[in-house]
């Protein structure tokens, strides 16, 4: 018979090598730099909700910690530590070492210690916390965007939101791309190095988890601007998809973790170099303005005209809700 203890201790103790006491005892003890903020964030994946029952629990490992990492990435902090709390609705060993592996793959890459958490019987979900480190007063917040800033984002995002759809049989995707799409929506990088490059040159940064126009719009209302977006200086669309339907996962699609960001004009050469050294394609997609009404992203097109939008992105109490069904894997 499976004891509870035995089971967390099997896949969850492994060695902590940066950690003052890690899991096993009432709590962990950490130990931050001197100088240092701790930067800490907390996101839950809810089985039908952010994935299937039938989702491959490596994969789910891996991105139940990558999300979290995300919002580190975008606060300019230094990834450290995690904790686990799941609810599992049985003790099924074998779904438990791939979801381990998954989660400590994770871990090992970005050099985060698991040190803690809790286990308990019930619907699948799955919480992290995530902690991090930044140097005092440096970390990038959602509301220090100023007016005249370029409005940045970085690699490809919209391909994960193609690969849900393709795998909801709402659009087929050709290979190679498909296997792209899916990997992104499976196995999502946390841009860690980036953000830590951009601490004390960019303003603000936001990970993209609801899509870009929504969460471009987030630094816009926290920082009381307007987000302009030119359409015509958007990343490539992807081949071999309906340009239309690949515009609007970029837009409007979430799950990639890219970062979107403001910084100074003056900081264009720096940013320049820092997407060579990363290898990241970074992109000048936009820029804050003072003039806002309302503060809010907009999508502009060439001639300086407002192209409107359906949706803005996803918004998990907008949809309708109706037991496991609106499956969506949009991070709250
Ligand atoms: P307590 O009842 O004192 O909270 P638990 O039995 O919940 O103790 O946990 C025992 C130890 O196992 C704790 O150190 C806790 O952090 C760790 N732990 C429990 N579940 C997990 C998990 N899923 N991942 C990592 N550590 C865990
Ligand atoms: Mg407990």
């Amino acid at each position: 018979m499976h004891n509870e203890f035995d089971l967390v201790a099997r896949h969850f103790y492994r060695p902590t090598p940066q950690t003052r006491l890690g899991p096993g005892d009432d709590g962990a003890l950490l130990c931050p730099a001197p100088g240092m903020e701790l930067a800490v964030t907390s996101d839950m994946l809810v089985c039908g909700v952010h994935f299937l029952p039938d989702a491959d629990p490596g994969n789910l490992g891996w991105k139940t910690l990558a999300v979290n990492l995300s919002d580190l990435a975008a606060m300019g902090a230094k990834a450290r530590w995690a904790l686990l709390a799941m609810s599992l609705p049985a003790a099924d060993e074998d779904w438990l070492a791939a979801f381990s592996e998954g989660f400590y793959a994770c871990a090992r890459t970005f050099g985060v210690d698991l040190v803690g958490g809790d286990t308990t019987r019930g619907a699948l979900s799955l919480c992290v916390t995530a902690l991090g480190e930044v140097p005092a007063g440096e970390a990038l917040c959602r509301d220090r965007a100023q007016a005249g800033d370029d409005l940045w984002l970085s690699g490809h995002p919209g391909l994960a939101a193609l690969g849900l759809r393709h795998l909801q049989g709402e659009i087929v995707l050709p290979e190679p791309l498909c296997r792209l799409c899916l990997h992104r929506l499976h196995a999502p990088a946390p841009r860690l190095a980036l953000g830590e490059r951009l601490r004390l040159i960019a303003h603000a940064a936001i990970d993209i988890s609801d899509g870009l126009m929504a969460d471009a719009g987030h630094i816009a209302e926290r920082s009381g601007l307007t987000a302009e977006i030119f359409l015509h200086r958007l990343p490539r669309l992807p081949q071999g998809v309906e340009q239309a339907v690949a515009r609007e996962a970029l837009l409007c699609g979430g799950d990639d973790y890219e970062l979107a960001f403001t910084a100074s004009p003056r900081q264009r050469p720096a940013l320049a170099r820092i997407a060579a050294q990363l290898d990241i394609p970074l992109w000048r997609v936009g820029q804050m303005r003072a003039d806002a009404a309302t503060p809010s992203a907009r999508l502009l097109d060439s001639e300086g005209k407002i192209v409107p939008l359906v949706k803005q992105g996803y918004d998990h109490f907008h949809a309708p809700f109706s037991g496991a069904s609106p499956f969506s894997l949009a991070k709250e």
